[in-house]
């Protein structure tokens, strides 16, 4: 372990609840990292809240849970937040009763009908367009979605992420389909919901009803999950079971406030403390 900002470990007592990264953090590719199991089994005996992060809005929470289930890590659908759930809460918190053209797969549409956001039915009836992570996109919905951006209306994207690694290589994600749109209206998004952005963390501290200096983030990348941290005032816990070494930090422009090796040495700290 190691303390990189003086008083972290003190004020990792003071924590009320945490949000973690998934991959090199949780688990790495398939396989369940060291301590994510004894971790979730000390957050749910001590009733400290939890969440799981994931820009990828492809899938609903639902979903995500059940993934989880399958590697023993029984999170429950409160275990998880996905830039889509960011995305609903954003929309009731900025755009309250607005009639929303969504682009994306039947799961997180589903999910956004449940969480009460009313949807339209295309280019005339739509307040603004939110556009998420639609592995099915079809040509027609990208017409309509640009008609509207076209039309000056307030355009949302779930998260930046330009790629999603998936077996075998990479698929185009929600930046790639950012830049087409932008090639062709001429105009960025409004606002891009996801890591390492303002809107997940208020998306946290609204499921939660703590401020940001309550809530510890733990992951692996330093210009992602750590910037994060920085910029929004969660303590900030680096883990180096994913693709950050620790000489990474001599050069890097954003600083952790602890370091650890991984998830069970925050088992070990956090049990201490308890
Ligand atoms: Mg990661």
């Amino acid at each position: 372990m190691l303390e990189v900002t003086p008083g972290a470990l003190e004020r990792l007592k003071t924590i009320k609840a945490f949000a973690l990264d998934m991959d090199g953090t949780v688990y790495l590719g398939l396989r369940v990292l060291p301590g994510s199991h004894d971790f979730v089994k000390l957050c749910q005996e001590n009733h400290i809240p939890f969440a799981m992060l994931t820009n990828n809005s492809s899938r609903s929470r639902k979903e995500y849970a059940k993934k989880l289930d399958t590697m023993g890590l029984h999170v429950g659908e409160e275990g998880v937040m996905t830039s889509g759930e960011a995305t609903i809460r954003y929309l009731h918190r900025v755009h309250p009763g607005k009639k929303v053209y969504l682009v994306a797969t039947p799961s997180y549409e589903q999910e956004v009908i449940e969480g009460r956001v009313n949807l339209a039915k295309g280019r005339d009836d739509a307040d603004l367009t939110v556009l998420s992570f639609d592995t099915t996109l079809t040509f027609q919905k990208l017409v309509v979605l640009c008609d509207i951006v076209r039309d000056g209306k307030p355009y949302i994207a779930t998260h930046p992420d330009f790629n999603c690694p998936v077996d075998g290589g990479y698929i185009p994600d929600v930046g790639s389909f950012m830049a087409l749109i932008k090639a062709s209206t001429g105009r960025e998004a409004d606002e891009v919901i996801g890591k390492p952005g303002k809107m997940m963390v208020a998306a946290l501290c609204e499921r939660w009803d703590l401020p940001a200096e309550k809530i510890a983030y733990v992951g692996d990348r330093l210009y992602t999950d750590i910037a994060m941290a920085e910029s929004s005032g969660m303590l900030g816990i680096l883990v180096l079971s994913g693709e950050t070494k620790l000489q990474d930090l001599e050069t890097s422009e954003h600083q952790p406030d602890l370091v650890i090796r991984g998830l069970d040495e925050l088992v070990e700290l956090l049990g201490a403390g308890l």
